[in-house]
């Protein structure tokens, strides 16, 4: 299968050709765990998961490694601001590894929900110190840094082609910058690569180095972790797109400086999911989880199945008539596949394969994931393929897509009457309105009917009495 990506490097969609044959290494920046991941943050892991099912159903062995940055994020991207760790920690009067923990421990529960499947490594960066330690001497032995008021800083004039993934002029950035607070720097983009005289008072997480107690910049981990777990050269490395101009592009200048060579081949960018004030953010502190749309009634995947419906490189408005209608198609969708028997055809039909054929050519095509939605809705609805032809299709494509759809076709399952079905549906929009007396009503008309409901983390559950 032919795969192409868009490159955020060279601004093109370009043919994935892995550095090396028989195995391709993808990087993605993880969670900073100093709250709950929103669901913006969700909408770039989900991308994510998709590009690496995407890459596996094609035939490549992926390896994947995720970060959890754990130190050194400040709540500015440059080096302005408070450590995102420390500040919670303050804030709560918890230790800063506790909130480390618990924020690591709901992100993955989130992720698990999602059905996004697990990095092959998940690196905290306060367990890597060493391995960031190495990077920046590596880093000093190249006259590449320069120590100034007791921090380790990164000149970016000792690397000439800084700022090329987020197309940043030099002079541009001499000339235009913007004020900075760290007096110390030679050139305002100049970032810290380790602290150790800290600008932020007292400091939990401090390790020793050959420049003295401190802790590191946070864009070092990423460049220190991957080429430590993936080589020097890889292929693929994500995250959302306001990475692009700091974060991403000093992890470039760190390795590329270090190596003297091209670092990653491939950089793909999800762009953001909206609310109605812009970008959802953390630091706003006007966001949604995935458990508030579990409580308001939504399944996990009703959110996946919302996001495979946007092209991960425009942007997403995030409304609640849009989860409605992503819960009616999946719901919708669950209940043909449950109408399907659970014996899967050996071999695909000609009518069967030329709709997975054109779901592989759009999910191939940078992830087309919506048109390749629209290709499982014709293999669905489509009369001429047998209902075993089918289950075999959507097992195929739901390697890409992750909505979990085979969970719907087993016989054994007892069938719900749809006007059970319609009863829980309109029981789950009181409650979205808070009318508790009609949803109660609604509840008693199922029970009447012969069934309870039972409301779950996953959504309303409909059993026989
Ligand atoms: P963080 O936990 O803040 O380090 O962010 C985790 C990931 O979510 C990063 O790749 C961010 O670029 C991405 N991200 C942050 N905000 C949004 C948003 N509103 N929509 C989509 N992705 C986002
Ligand atoms: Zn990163």
């Amino acid at each position: 299968m032919k795969v192409q990506l868009y490159n955020t490097m060279t601004r093109k969609l370009e043919e994935f050709v892995p550095v090396s044959e028989d195995h391709v290494g993808m990087y993605t920046c993880g969670p900073t765990v100093y709250n709950y991941a929103h669901i913006g943050n969700l909408r770039t892991f989900i991308f994510e998961d998709t590009l690496k099912r995407m890459l596996k159903h094609a035939g490549y062995n992926v390896k994947h490694v995720m970060n959890i940055t754990d130190v050194g994020h400040l709540t500015g991207d440059g080096d302005d601001g408070e450590d995102k760790m420390e500040k919670t920690a303050r804030e709560t009067g918890k230790s800063v590894w506790d909130i480390a923990d618990f924020y690591t421990k709901a992100f993955f529960r989130d992720y698990d929900a999602l059905n996004i499947i697990r990095p092959d490594v998940v690196c905290p960066a306060t367990k890597h110190i060493d391995q960031m330690i190495a990077l920046i001497k590596r880093l000093e032995e190249g006259g590449h840094t320069y120590i100034a008021g007791g921090n380790v800083y990164f000149s970016i004039d000792t690397y000439p082609e800084y700022g090329k993934l987020a197309k940043l002029k030099l002079e541009d950035l001499k000339s235009g910058a913007r004020i900075d607070v760290d007096s110390n720097k030679k050139n305002p983009k100049d970032f810290v690569l380790w602290f150790t005289n800290s600008k932020f008072g007292k400091q939990d997480m401090m390790w020793d180095s050959p420049w003295g107690r401190g802790y590191p910049g946070w864009h070092i981990e990423c460049s220190a972790m991957s080429m430590y777990y993936l080589g020097e050269q890889f292929d693929i490395h994500c995250g959302g797109i306001d990475a692009i101009p700091v974060h991403h592009t000093n992890e470039i200048a760190q390795a590329e400086a270090a190596t003297g060579k091209q670092w990653v081949k491939y950089w793909l960018h999800g762009e953001f999911l909206l609310t109605d004030k812009g970008k959802m953010s953390k630091s706003s502190g006007e966001f949604l989880t995935l458990p508030v749309l579990e409580k308001h009634g939504y399944d996990p995947l009703d959110y996946r199945y919302f996001c495979l419906g946007a092209h991960y490189r425009t942007q997403l408005q995030f409304s609640f008539e849009g989860m409605d209608s992503a819960r009616n198609s999946r719901l919708g969708l669950m209940q043909r596949i449950s109408e399907l028997g659970n014996r899967k055809a050996e071999v695909l039909g000609e009518k069967a394969k030329s709709y997975t054929d054109s779901f592989d050519e759009y999910a191939c095509n940078d992830l087309s994931m919506s048109r390749a939605l629209s290709a499982l809705w014709g293999l669905v609805k489509d009369e001429d393929v047998p209902s075993d032809e089918k289950l075999a299709g959507l097992s195929y494509m739901d390697e890409v897509l992750g909505l979990k759809l085979l969970d719907a076709a087993s016989s054994e399952k007892e069938e719900i009457p749809s006007e059970v079905m319609e009863l829980v549906e309109k029981r789950v929009q009181a409650k979205k309105n808070k009318d508790w007396a009609l949803a109660d009503s609604l509840r008693a008309e199922v029970e009447g009917l012969g069934y309870t409901v039972k409301d779950t983390p996953q959504g309303p559950q409909i059993l026989k009495k």
